[in-house]
């Protein structure tokens, strides 16, 4: 016997899209109402999170710095990786 919405139950119903079962439940659950309230609160404090984007002015700071000789050669002085021997 199922006691609670899932958390999925409880997105579905968010959408729109929950079971008859989930809706009804949540109506008269003060847990699942809760719960939802609880994603709800999620949900708002994950949109209220400053947008974090990149400079868009730092590409000539980056390409005064790269030496383009070394982004081709960078790995040339680094042993090979050892070869599993399949005999083992
Ligand atoms: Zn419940």
């Amino acid at each position: 016997m199922r006691k609670h919405c899932t958390m999925s139950e409880l997105l579905a119903v968010r959408d729109g899209e929950g079971s008859a079962w989930a809706r009804a439940h949540l109506e008269e659950c003060p847990f699942c109402q809760q719960e939802m309230d609880m994603l709800y609160g999620r949900v708002a404090a994950l949109r209220a999170l400053p947008a974090h984007r990149p400079p868009r002015d730092r590409w000539a700071a980056i390409k005064a710095q790269a030496d383009p000789t070394n982004l081709f050669h960078r790995n040339q002085n680094v042993p090979p990786a050892p070869v599993a021997d399949e005999r083992a």
